[in-house]
């Protein structure tokens, strides 16, 4: 028996053979190596190109029916140039593929070793030489030894990559499913937490990034930029598309199932995108439900507010009375001095604005009952109109006036609604100090009549925009506001059978839709839904 050693890069002589053995066993261990398969066959097939003193090296592995191949050659004053590549075997056999993909050198330099387990051929191993010699025939049944060891290898890389792949999937699903449970998980935290958990899933975490985009909003892992390669999937809510997921490499990788990516990474993102729309769609619901409460708490605290300032109203009526009364009963006495006249004219005066107070507190809490007829609503917009639109030029707003023709006439006190439309326009003015446009618009919809008052001033913040139907409310001053305006506007809206919502934005304007009841005994299924305006609120109370 021959010295034996690993050989050097320089090769070995023909008098010295290489340690089969010890290299046998190398290989054997690397097989348990947590490496992406393509890493893992670089790797070897670097190690073979050195062990055999080779030119070239080709190692040949079946994955279902594809068959990923690494070549290795060795340069002139250069380091080896490895490849690697994934080709379909569909139907032919490795043995066959190998032949179609072999070389050019002559068989005599060239050797080809199955790669076997079970009495299967996983893969295949092809060694050429140009200028060292012939492969030693001595050599053969350790050569086959070394095929085997190498095929041992493979086959639990094969198993482990498998293996790795499942549970990398059934960890990222398990952690999406936590952070959906996550009590009182916002959206960015949800959306952006998926965006996070994705890249550790994929081969080659290192320089995967990933992103979630759902109705236009993105959510980002870290360093989602340059991006060479990307795997991606539509997330389908209720049969309609409202987004993605992606997964990128921000580096070039070995060509794999689907570019750099694996059959398994495809699934996984399908299934993430399978998971996602439950999530959404409960979400929705859950976010749907505390608006509605949040209506029922807004609507309960208002009633409320309205038996206490019923209360008042009614505890005050009668001694404001008694006291504009006998005022005004002194005030006609005769000789009085001329200070207590003016005294007395004060009286008056407050009592009379306090009863005012007094009768819009009564109207907010429904104590002031319609006095119902039929009501053209266009015609209470117009007329209201005719009082406020030197009001308007002075202040430099525009009116715009979109009045249906369709609108059917309504049961209604039309004095309360012109004192309805009187409140929303003056607010619309006051909000628009440097000019703009207000826009009134009327339509039937759905068995009621619509009134529309937008206008694209100051807006207001959310926090006001809960407050702004509570009496007294007010953001104005003195002189300017009392905070009763749009308390009285509910309260004839509410003892109309009718609602209100406001959506507004700062800067951006507000708008307020009102609902009234068509109830007319010729016309008892209510008016057709023509001339409906399209809705899009801003954000509403
Ligand atoms: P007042 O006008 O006397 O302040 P309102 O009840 O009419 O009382 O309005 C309450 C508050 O709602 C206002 O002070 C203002 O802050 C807000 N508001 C009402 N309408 C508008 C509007 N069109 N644009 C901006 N803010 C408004
Ligand atoms: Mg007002």
């Amino acid at each position: 028996m021959g010295k034996k050693r690993v050989p050097s890069r320089r090769g070995f002589s023909a008098a010295e053979s290489p340690d089969y053995h010890a290299f046998s066993q190398e290989i054997l261990h690397s097989g348990h190596a947590d490496l992406p398969l393509a890493g893992f066959l670089r790797q070897t097939t670097l190690r073979l190109l050195e062990f055999f003193a080779c030119e070239q090296v080709e190692l040949a592995v079946r994955r279902e029916d594809r068959c990923l191949r690494c070549r290795a050659r060795t340069r002139r004053d250069a380091p080896p140039e490895v490849e690697t590549h994934q080709q379909a075997c569909d139907g032919v056999s490795l043995a066959d593929c190998e032949k179609s993909c072999a070389g050019t050198m002559s068989e005599s330099h060239s050797l080809s070793l199955p790669l076997m387990t079970a009495g299967t051929t996983i893969g295949r191993l092809r060694l050429m030489r140009a200028q060292q010699g012939r492969f030693s025939s001595h050599d053969q049944a350790a050569r086959d030894a070394l095929a085997q060891a190498l095929a041992s290898a493979l086959f639990s890389q094969l198993d482990h990559a498998a293996l790795r792949e499942r549970i990398k999937e059934l960890t990222c699903l398990y952690r999406l499913t936590q952070l959906a449970e996550t009590p009182g998980i916002t959206s960015t935290e949800l959306f952006g937490g998926v965006a996070r958990l994705l890249p550790d899933a994929w081969q080659y975490s290192e320089i995967a990034a990933a992103r979630v985009v759902l109705d236009d909003v993105r959510y980002e892992s870290a360093r989602f930029d340059s991006c060479v390669a990307c795997q991606s999937a539509d997330i389908v809510v209720a049969g309609q598309k409202r987004g993605s997921i992606d997964v990128v490499y921000r580096e070039p990788r070995p060509e794999m199932d689907e570019g750099p990516f694996l059959k398994e990474e495809r699934n996984l993102i399908e299934a993430v995108a399978r998971h996602l729309p439950p999530i959404i769609q409960r979400r929705q619901a859950a976010e749907e439900e505390q608006r509605l409460q949040e209506q029922l708490r807004h609507a309960d605290r208002l009633a409320t507010i309205g038996q206490l300032a019923a209360g008042v109203a009614h505890e005050l009526n009668e001694p404001l009375g008694n006291i504009l009364a006998f005022a005004q009963l002194a005030e006609k006495q005769p000789g009085l001095p001329r200070q207590a006249a003016d005294d007395l004219e004060k009286v008056v005066a407050a009592s009379l604005h306090a009863r005012e107070v007094v009768k819009k507190l009564m109207l907010f809490a429904r104590q002031m009952p319609p006095q119902k007829t039929l009501v053209d609503l266009n015609q209470v917009v117009e007329e209201g109109l005719g009082f406020l639109q030197t009001r308007c030029a002075k202040n430099g707003v525009a009116l715009e006036r979109r009045l249906s023709s369709h609108v059917p006439r309504i049961t209604a006190d039309p004095s309360q609604l012109n004192q309805v439309l009187v409140n929303l326009v003056v607010n619309a003015i006051q909000a628009m100090p440097d000019g703009g446009t207000l826009k009134l618009v009327t339509c039937a919809a759905r068995g009621n009549v619509m009134l529309v008052v937008e206008d694209d001033g100051s807006g207001m913040t959310p926090e006001v925009l809960e407050k702004i139907f509570i009496p007294f409310f007010t953001t104005k001053d003195i002189d300017e506001g009392t905070g009763l305006g749009l308390a009285v506007v509910h309260g004839i809206i509410t003892s109309h059978g009718g609602s209100i919502r406001a959506s507004s934005e700062p800067d951006r304007g507000t708008r307020f839709e009102i609902r009234l009841p068509i109830r007319l005994p010729d016309d008892p299924q209510g008016a057709s839904a023509e001339g409906e305006v399209d809705l899009h609120p801003i954000r509403e109370v």
